[in-house]
């Protein structure tokens, strides 16, 4: 039917993995199925679909052909039996944790995370009597100290946002497994062309595919990969609380994912040569990128991934004028929140995601007033650089 194969390429698989070959019409493409409901034809299809013992769509919230081909092509590119896509990452992530995490059990974070993953985890699983501890991510020791009796889950991302920190997955999954503890890796910063925590051992990846997976900087979506009788739980937890991504979201998705391998070597080349460009540069103070030999998880990003990202974040020798002198001076980025697409990004993240912070706080985050992420795209390199380069003369 699909074109499924574990053993071709990610490029291979980006493009062909989830297609069925035979639609509509010869059409190449996975048409756009706009519509809410799925008739049947007599009450015993009613009675055989509800039975199991025919597999076809039955209500739009359930699910939709369009989705079903962008999951059998994350399944294929995560080396995961099945996946389940949501409205945005949040969505992703608030849906996992509910169906996931019980009363009274126990969850495992890394400090560095993203923003609003924290506060759902502050404000709502907390209300919900789930426990919770926060580790400093880069030591599988302090997971291990973590773990308590009613410890469920362990989720971290990987990189994480903003500092690119790699977690261990691996160790941290030996270390689990003793426990029974589930390990989750968000894995947006990644993708699965630079890592896949499945094959690591890791239980479920989740993404924003808002990010590198889409790639166009113009969806919101959510994915979750891992087995089947896990999927299933969080699917059906998806249709009663109904977080579900249209069908054009999830076609665009679809068309998006093609080009993730070819996608993926741009920005990991761009974020390559963005990091050691500003690392030599004297205005700047530090880098943080998993690529440089510098940052503290260099050695496990390179045992653990292929390829490092385009996200690039370092801190300028200045004070919040001169770092604002210096991203309004840039021409390629935007300045906007987000990553992942073709376009480069460019934030602060004091006026940007911690804005509403007490100074007190981001300071312990260590989010100074000079630090900047920057989601390198796709354009040429020397041209992204002789534009860092030109703003940083305004510094
Ligand atoms: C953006 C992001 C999210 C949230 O995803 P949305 O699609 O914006 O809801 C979660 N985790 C990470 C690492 C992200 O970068």
């Amino acid at each position: 039917m699909s074109n499924q194969s574990s053993k071709r390429g990610e490029a291979t698989s980006a493009v062909h993995a989830g297609e069925l070959r035979q639609q509509e019409a010869n059409a190449i493409t996975t048409p756009i199925y706009q519509t809410s409901t799925f008739w049947f034809e007599n009450s015993q299809q009613v009675i055989d679909y509800q039975e199991g013992r025919t597999d076809r769509e039955e209500y739009g919230r359930y699910g939709n052909p369009t989705w079903r081909a962008v999951e059998r092509k994350l399944s294929e590119l995560e080396g995961g039996e099945e996946s389940v896509l949501f409205a945005s990452g949040m969505c992703a992530a608030t849906t996992t944790f509910m169906a996931l995490l019980p009363v009274g059990s126990h969850l495992i974070v890394t400090s560095d995370c993203y923003r609003r993953t924290r506060q759902f985890i502050d404000q709502f699983l907390k209300r919900m009597g789930v426990e919770v501890t926060v580790i400093e991510p880069g030591s599988t020791q302090a997971f291990a100290d973590a773990i308590v009796p009613n410890t469920t889950m362990f989720f971290t991302e990987s990189p994480t946002n903003p500092y690119l920190r790699v977690v261990d997955v691996p160790a941290c999954v030996e270390v689990a497994n003793k426990h029974g503890v589930k390990v989750v890796i968000d894995s947006t910063f990644a993708t699965p062309v630079n890592h896949r925590p499945l094959q690591d051992g890791a239980h479920l990846v989740l993404h924003s595919a808002t990010k590198y997976l889409s790639g166009h900087n113009d969806l919101l979506a959510g994915t979750l990969t891992g087995d089947s009788h896990v999927i299933d739980v969080v699917r059906k937890a998806l249709g009663v609380l109904g977080g579900i991504i249209d069908s054009h979201g999830a076609w665009l998705l679809l068309r998006g994912l093609k080009t993730l391998a070819i996608r993926m070597r741009s920005h990991n080349a761009n974020g390559q040569a963005v990091a050691e460009y500003l690392e030599k540069h004297p205005k700047v103070r530090k880098v943080w990128y998993p690529g440089l030999a510098s940052h503290p998880d260099h050695e496990v990003a390179t045992r653990q991934m292929l390829g490092f990202g385009g996200v690039v974040t370092f801190e300028i020798e200045t004070d919040l004028d001169g770092a604002i002198r210096f991203v309004d001076a840039t021409r390629i980025p935007y300045q906007a929140p987000s990553l992942g697409g073709v376009e480069s990004l460019i934030e602060l993240p004091v006026t940007m995601s911690f804005w509403d912070y007490p100074k007190k706080e981001r300071q312990k985050l260590g989010i100074t007033d000079s630090l900047v992420r920057f989601a390198c795209g796709i354009e040429d390199q020397n041209d992204l650089i002789a534009d860092l380069e030109q703003a940083l003369d305004n510094v």
